[in-house]
């Protein structure tokens, strides 16, 4: 996070020559949560605690963009996140959140490239030296573009708590089911998947890139996120409650078949 010269912005390859906030600041107004501190969780390889440090919104701000993406592109996201995501990250939950989550779904190509771009800024953003996760720049320089790795995913879901008003976790940490065994804590390779949620008020957004696995979920009370990418779930399911950001982090189990791999979806 502190600038050592020389470098190339993340998404385009030119000089890295602006500052850019993880989470905008036109968002976090939004949210209200200008003055508020923020949370950037951080996954701690191998284990399931998440470390949580609090800094102001200011100081989650990266050196790794070129001042042409940070105007651009970068910008245009962020003001279409605003628009049509605006009411939904706002303090109040509104009444209205059904049929705004449905209107996500013919643009959530444009959601799934604000939600990648935010992880790649995240994963630079961490405060204790190297995040666990990094982007490689195959995946990084092609988002510009709108063209995500195989594989992500995106939820949405609701959370009934609010411990900060914006905040957001990294990991490549998953809960694992491989057959018949018992479900198991396990740290993807690097470069093979990801998981990336973040809260606004709340409203929890997560994309996730899990090759080789079919995502199922692991519920308390019949909760299920709705699925909004690749492909949408047709019917918004009836409860999408979660007690809190951690709960919905944990709730994707992958199941893997190690014995016959032909069945992998
Ligand atoms: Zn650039």
């Amino acid at each position: 996070m502190n600038g050592d010269s020389g470098r190339c912005c993340v998404f385009c390859g030119f000089s890295a020559d602006s500052k850019e906030h993880v989470f905008s600041k036109r968002l976090c107004k939004r949210a209200g949560a200008v003055k508020y501190p923020v949370i950037a969780g951080l996954s701690v390889e191998g284990q399931e605690n998440v470390t949580r440090k609090e800094h102001q919104i200011e100081a989650v701000q990266v050196r790794h963009v070129c001042a042409t993406c940070n105007n651009t592109w970068m910008n245009d996201l962020e003001a279409w996140v605003e628009l049509r995501l605006g009411f939904l990250i706002e303090p109040q939950w509104p009444n209205l959140a059904l049929p705004m989550i449905e209107a996500l779904k013919p643009e959530r190509n444009k959601l799934a490239q604000w939600l990648m771009k935010t992880a790649v800024m995240f994963s630079h953003a961490s405060l204790q030296g190297e995040h666990p996760v990094k982007f490689s720049q195959a995946v990084t320089r092609k988002i510009k573009d709108g063209i995500l790795p195989e594989n992500c995913w995106i939820d949405l879901a609701f959370s009934k708590s609010v411990l900060s008003a914006v905040g957001g976790t990294l990991t490549r940490h998953f809960y694992v089911k491989n057959g018949s065994q018992p479900i198991q804590s396990q740290v993807i390779k690097s470069g093979d998947g990801f998981k990336f949620i973040v809260q606004f008020n709340h409203l929890l957004l997560r994309i996730a890139q899990a090759p080789s696995a079919n995502v199922t979920y692991q519920s308390q009370q019949g909760e299920i996120p709705v699925r909004l990418y690749p492909t949408p779930n047709p019917r918004t399911p009836d409860n999408l409650a979660y007690d809190d950001i951690m709960k919905f982090e944990r709730s994707v189990i992958l199941e893997t078949w190690k014995d016959c791999p032909g069945n992998i979806t």
